[in-house]
């Protein structure tokens, strides 16, 4: 007898016969005495669907509040389908949206926080033997409007109410049976991990390991909630994300996994002139657009100038080209060039701290695969390498090649 709290993401609750299944799984947990709180994404392609709705509505800037009502329809719909075959088939449930909850957030829609968790209702159901069915990804805000989380979201929805309710273990239920060397999809020897640590499923999913979305991992670390990422379609044990075992360190694979993100695009201003402030000047207008940077890079140029050369999402980066170009003259610059055909690649491992000449043995078997390498940066458990995205692939195998990440024991976590 467990409380757990189970997350299906839009694979997983895509079509009725799907969201039928899902309802036997809970039905058995129910019987097997679990107290279960039950977290769904909208059916997959839906949130797209209504973006691109929104987007032929208002091709221009998107009005962000009616966007997030618009938004959390899709989840509206998975909760009570799901509560509907969960009573077909004679289980107590119950529906919530995030409002009715009471998931209370800042009022940054698109991306709000989670601030409070009201659990009273759910308790009194829970203690009342009825399985809850919660809409992730949406919450209201202190005036009353519907928010939600960014996308991904539902992973943070489920691991926040497994904080707020005490509950034993968080579990994801996705497309893939556990969090693997690196995306399956991309390269097939990928490995399952028995376990992962906070702090490299942390760096995983902020370098574009979208298996679980980056706020997800920060709360269950913050909360200490037991997370577990696991197939709806396959029995197993999935991937555990633990904190790190200090005295297996050592033993730690150098590398534990491979990242990519293909929403990047990169910018650069030629020719300002190499003084100080001229990286305020670049992206302090950039921040206040609220466009977030993410690697950043200042070559020396020729007699006094310098190149600043910076990457955004792809989303924003016309945004980014149109209003640096409209700044040429201000911050004397010869222009404004970009690319947003390029991904970043990145290689993740706790065990870097204790091991030297990891970059350079990266770089090697980029380079041997003929590899071109735009911008580098690292810090103390990654290294990340921004390239173009038609060697994507290509680039991930070869990583996962050089660091033996398909052989088992060796390269097993702690
Ligand atoms: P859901 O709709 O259930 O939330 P997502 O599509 O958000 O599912 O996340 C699951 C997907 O994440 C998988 O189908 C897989 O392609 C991708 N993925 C990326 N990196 C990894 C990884 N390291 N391990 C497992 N899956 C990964
Ligand atoms: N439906 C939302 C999305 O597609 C949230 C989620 O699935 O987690 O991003
Ligand atoms: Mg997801």
């Amino acid at each position: 007898m467990a409380f757990l709290v189970k997350k299906y993401g839009g694979t997983s609750v895509g079509t009725v016969e799907r969201i039928q299944r899902v309802a036997e799984q809970l039905k058995q947990a129910r019987d097997d005495g679990d107290d279960v709180v039950v977290v769904v994404s909208a059916m997959s392609g839906e949130t797209n669907r209504l973006v691109g709705l929104a987007k032929d509505i208002q091709p221009g800037a998107v009005d962000v509040r009616e966007l997030d009502v618009l938004l959390a329809t899709g989840e509206q719909v998975t909760i009570a389908l799901l509560s509907m075959a969960l009573k077909a088939l004679g289980c107590e449930a119950r529906s919530y949206t995030g409002g009715q909850v009471k998931i209370l957030t800042d009022g940054a829609h698109s991306k709000a926080r989670i601030e409070s968790i009201d659990t009273e209702n759910i308790m009194s159901d829970i203690r009342a033997g009825s399985i809850v069915v919660v809409a992730g990804f949406q919450g209201v805000s202190a005036d009353g409007s519907i928010t939600t989380l960014g996308r991904g979201g539902s992973d943070t929805s489920a691991v926040a109410l497994a904080a707020a309710l005490g509950a034993d273990e968080c579990q994801i239920f996705t497309d893939v049976d556990g969090v693997y060397t690196t995306d399956p999809r991309v390269e097939s020897k990928a490995r399952r991990l028995e376990k992962i640590t906070f702090e490299e499923m942390l760096e995983m999913a902020s370098l574009g390991s979208k298996v679980l979305q980056i706020r997800a991992v920060e709360f269950a670390g913050k909360y200490n909630v037991p997370l577990r990422v696991l197939s709806t379609f396959e029995p197993g044990e999935g991937t555990l994300i633990t904190y790190d075992d200090e005295e297996n360190t050592m033993e730690q694979a150098q590398v534990s996994g491979i990242a990519f993100n293909r929403n990047e695009a990169q910018i650069t201003v030629v020719g300002v002139a190499d003084q100080p402030g001229i990286a305020y000047k670049i992206l302090g207008p950039v921040s206040d657009l609220n466009i977030e940077v993410d690697m950043i890079v200042q070559n020396k140029g020729m007699g006094g100038t310098t190149d600043f050369t910076f990457t955004v999402d792809r989303n924003d980066y016309s945004k980014v080209v149109a209003f640096l170009t409209s700044k040429k003259e201000e911050l004397s610059a010869d222009s404004v060039v970009g690319n947003d055909k390029i991904v970043k690649l990145s290689i993740v491992g706790v065990g870097m701290r204790s091991h030297a000449g990891i970059a350079s043995r990266m770089f090697r078997a980029l380079a041997e695969a003929g590899i071109n390498l735009v911008l580098i940066s690292t810090s103390e458990i990654k290294v990340s390498v921004v390239i173009d995205e038609k060697y994507l692939e290509l680039g991930v195998r070869a990583l996962h090649d050089e660091f033996e990440l398909a052989a088992s024991s060796t390269n097993e976590l702690s």
